[in-house]
């Protein structure tokens, strides 16, 4: 049963970074994933709702209401310009990690199930001088 969620999140999550640019309501997510035949594990209407709102809980997608058509719309949260940095625990210096790196870092970070913060990530370690 979870296996099963996962795979339906996870096609919703790629539907929604290959339309980065784009917000969609549920009813156009649907229309859009069912008319792209690359897509298995069609997920109903229901069950994008459902994982819609999780996913704005735990701060994967943005939901917000299109000033247009007063419906709720939802796209992918740009974690992008949130830096990640390395703090030392030994000297105290900041690196930032570079963006590809970062990307990566946030992707394993949503994929644990927790979430990007707003502002930034701190990674604590041991930088090279003090290793
Ligand atoms: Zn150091």
């Amino acid at each position: 049963m979870s296996v099963y969620k996962t795979v339906k999140r996870e096609s919703l999550i790629e539907f929604l970074r290959s339309h980065s640019k784009y917000s969609f309501t549920i009813k156009e997510i649907v229309a859009q994933m069912s008319s792209g035949a690359d897509i298995k594990n069609l997920p109903s209407e229901s069950t994008v709702y459902r994982l819609m709102r999780e996913m704005e809980r735990e701060g994967t997608v943005h939901r917000y209401i299109d000033p247009e058509n007063r419906e709720y719309v939802y796209c992918l949260a740009d974690t992008d310009d949130i830096p990640v940095n390395m703090r030392c625990k030994v000297c105290g210096n900041v690196y930032t990690v570079d963006s590809d790196t970062g990307r990566r870092i946030k992707s394993e970070i949503v994929s644990c199930g927790a979430s990007v913060p707003e502002d930034s990530i701190e990674l604590v370690v041991k930088c090279k001088n003090c290793r």
